[in-house]
């Protein structure tokens, strides 16, 4: 029988743990997101909310939209960057096509990137240098830590290459010491390369995409597809087949999404001890 790595387990013991930080704080912590009011960014804003209450932080929005300029989106971030009360800097993508958005993103101050993406944070993730991790990967990777899976040594098969998911996942695995092989869509004969690993991390965003001849036995399955089955049902990109069969699995729902934006309050409790310590880099 499979071991279940239950995020919402993880969740909980961390969520109590952060209660903790947060509430020895002496100041508000206070966390911006940038946003442009579309469906994908309610749905994530509602999840932000909940822990940010919860946690005590005070969360403001800024909305963008289809007439935002480039001067207008640059002015809005030095302001953020230059406000005291201002801890963490979220910019919701996609953006408007107008506004480019490695520029944009360029603009934050690397203390206040609680989403590890500006070129700073990644480079510093390259590098293996202390950073804001990118919430999505820190969390794939600590599920496996909550339950003392080290990554040492390791085959660790990431399927999925995007700038969001795959890449910082690969180069977090790395710098825990696992052996990394990133899979993508011209990536031949993946079931060989997914049969050897001991970890495979799937982050491709399509349901039942992880079946039976992707796994052994000794496989341990961290899913981080967010899909929809054929009847509207959340689901992630491993088909329910492999379950039985494999060693252990993060679920879908219930797996690494419930523990993403516990990582972005991580980081947002490490952005508030900068500004306290007057220190601009981690
Ligand atoms: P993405 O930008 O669409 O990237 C998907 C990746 O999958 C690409 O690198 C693509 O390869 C690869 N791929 C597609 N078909 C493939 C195939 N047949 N074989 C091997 N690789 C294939 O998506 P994303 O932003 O990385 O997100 C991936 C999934 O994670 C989505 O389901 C998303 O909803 C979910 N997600 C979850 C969370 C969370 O908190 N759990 C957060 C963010 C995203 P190419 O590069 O070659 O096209």
């Amino acid at each position: 029988m499979a071991k279940i790595l239950d995020g919402r387990k993880v969740a909980a013991t961390l969520k109590e743990k952060m209660l903790q930080q947060f509430s020895s704080l002496k100041q508000t912590v206070k966390l911006t997101v940038v946003h442009c009011n579309d469906p994908a960014s309610a749905s994530y804003l509602k999840g932000r909310k909940k822990i940010c209450e919860f946690l005590g932080v005070s969360l403001e929005e800024i909305v963008i939209d289809n007439s935002t300029t480039m001067e207008q989106i640059s002015a809005i971030v030095n302001d953020l960057n230059n406000d005291y009360s201002v801890d963490g800097i979220m910019i919701d993508r996609p953006l408007p096509s107008q506004l480019d958005e490695n520029k944009v993103l360029s603009l934050i101050t690397p203390s206040k990137d609680v989403d590890g993406y500006t070129f700073p944070s990644l480079g510093k993730l390259l590098s293996n240098q202390k950073t804001h991790n990118s919430c999505t990967p820190a969390a794939a990777i600590y599920i496996l830590d909550y339950y003392n899976i080290d990554l040492a040594g390791k085959n660790a098969v990431v399927v999925g290459r995007s700038v969001n998911v795959g890449k910082p996942l690969a180069l977090m695995l790395l710098n825990k010491n696992a052996t990394v092989t990133i899979a993508h869509s011209k990536t031949k004969d993946l079931h060989k390369i997914t049969k050897k690993a001991d970890v495979i991390f799937t982050c491709v965003g399509k349901h039942n995409f992880i079946k039976k001849q992707h796994v052994s036995k000794k496989t341990i399955i961290v899913d981080i597809g967010i899909n929809f089955d054929e009847n509207g049902k959340l689901c992630g990109d491993t088909a329910a087949e492999c379950y039985d069969y494999v060693k252990a699995y993060s679920p879908v729902p219930g797996g690494v999404g419930v523990i993403t934006n516990l990582m972005l309050m991580n980081n947002l409790y490490t952005a508030h001890l900068l500004k306290e310590n007057n220190e601009d880099s981690l």
